[in-house]
């Protein structure tokens, strides 16, 4: 159940209307990044999950996401309300000419769920698997890309109170990812995904003048003690179980 408080998480303000930066913001409202996009991820992950407090995490977090499209939301409307209408016009004109058909982004001077690009919004940006280690990966990079969203559009922002807004929910997206790491953190042997697993075995089948960049990447970065073998037939994977 999700009652309803009529407050905002957080005070939404917006000192000029600017339905240039409305267009932009439109990717956190109706975006493959955007807060409809994580409330809904997180609760159909939810639902399925068979761990009770991993299942809280998910439930608390989409409900967060839902009061971000509010928030969002009603940015969009006050950076619309009180336009002037050349302006708004320009901005339609400019939307409609960029849709290969569909609507514009001001419909009745409501937001629209589509992306900046008057992209409707699609489940089909949602990658859940139903499978915790790779779902959690996943939702953190999902928050990695909010956060940085929400950073390029506080570049490009230039009204005080929608870079205030904009700064609180950009810092929730990364506590946001940094629960998503705990909850990683919390599956014992969370890597690789899965119960059916190879041993840590890595073939030498990439060569640039006897140099291994990558691989060597890999070892440095990672201290694993991979081990490279010259001749790939030599070596099968092996399987093994966690
Ligand atoms: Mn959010
Ligand atoms: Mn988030």
């Amino acid at each position: 159940m999700v009652l309803h408080n009529k407050r905002m998480m957080y005070a939404v303000r917006v000192d000029q209307p600017n339905p240039q930066f409305a267009t932009m913001l439109l990717e956190q409202f109706g975006g493959p990044n955007g807060e409809l996009a994580a409330a809904m991820r997180y609760f159909t992950q939810a639902w399925a999950d068979p761990d009770p407090a991993r299942r809280d995490m998910l439930l608390d977090i989409a409900t967060e996401e839902l009061s971000h499209l509010e928030m969002v939301g009603q940015t969009l409307v006050q950076l619309l309300k009180g336009s002037p209408g050349a302006e708004v016009d320009e901005v339609e004109k400019f939307v409609e000419m960029s849709l290969t058909s569909g609507p514009t982004i001001l419909g009745g001077g409501g937001p629209r769920l589509t992306d900046s690009m008057g992209t409707p919004w699609t489940a089909a940006s949602i990658d859940s698997l139903g499978q915790p280690e790779a779902d959690l990966r996943s939702d953190i990079a999902a928050e990695a890309r909010a956060k940085i969203v929400y950073e390029r559009l506080i570049k490009l922002c230039d009204d005080a109170g929608c870079k205030d807004t904009l700064t609180f929910l950009m810092t929730r997206e990364i506590a946001h990812q940094k629960m998503f790491e705990a909850a990683l953190d919390a599956i014992p042997k969370n890597f690789p995904p899965g119960t059916h697993t190879l041993a840590h075995q890595y073939y030498k089948d990439s060569e640039n003048g006897g140099a291994h960049p990558g691989y060597d990447l890999a070892e440095k970065t990672g201290g694993f003690g991979f081990e490279l073998i010259d001749d790939p037939v030599a070596g099968a994977p092996t399987e093994g179980a966690l």
